[in-house]
């Protein structure tokens, strides 16, 4: 008797490292992305300033992942490290050399994590963000691992996101992230 043909269920999907910036981000990437692929969240956001910052995106990520129920990995918050892979860029206006830096720090994380744990990819929810340029997360993510270049802000994903987020009802921040983007808001 044949083998019956494996149901779309059955058939083993690609295992994808999500790096996760927070939780509004991650809302419709996270809908897309596992239609496709075996989707764990990793969230790696040393930039995030101040401290309670860091812990209240942290909080929200997390739990929309559990929403969501995708296995969470959460590396260890180094905003000393990150301060120092900025040195001489902190006046850099938001877009400029300091965030290709900042992409660069975090997505080396990812793209480590992704090497060791047995990842077919890695991707960045960054690039559902109509304030961030596709091409240079591409180009960076690319240069630090197994990157799959998928633009989430494509397909309507930033309309999706806002709409998922206040069905949650996630907390969204007004500022990128670190204390000079944050400084820059204020304005
Ligand atoms: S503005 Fe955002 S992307 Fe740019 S350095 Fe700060 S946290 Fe990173």
């Amino acid at each position: 008797m044949d083998e019956p043909e494996p149901s779309a269920e059955q058939q083993i999907k690609q295992r994808l490292l999500l790096h996760v910036c927070c939780g509004p981000c991650s809302t419709a990437s996270i809908e897309r992305l596992r239609e496709k692929y075996d989707v764990t969240g990793f969230f790696s956001n040393s930039n995030i300033a101040p401290e309670p910052e860091y812990w209240r995106r942290l909080a929200e990520a997390e739990r929309f992942a559990k929403e969501m129920a995708i296995p969470f990995v959460v590396d260890a918050y180094s905003h000393e490290d990150w301060l120092e892979c900025i040195k001489g860029y902190e006046g850099e206006p938001e877009g400029g050399a300091r965030c290709e830096r900042c992409f660069a720090f975090s997505l080396s994380h990812a793209a480590a994590y992704a090497r060791e744990h047995g990842f077919d990819f890695y991707t960045t929810t960054l690039s559902i963000s109509p304030h961030k340029d596709s091409t240079t997360i591409f180009r960076v993510g690319r240069e630090m691992g197994p990157f799959l270049d998928v633009d989430l802000k494509k397909q309507d994903g930033f309309r999706r996101s806002l709409e998922l987020s206040r069905e949650y009802d996630l907390y969204r921040q007004d500022y990128c992230g670190c204390e000079f983007s944050l400084a820059e808001s204020r304005q």
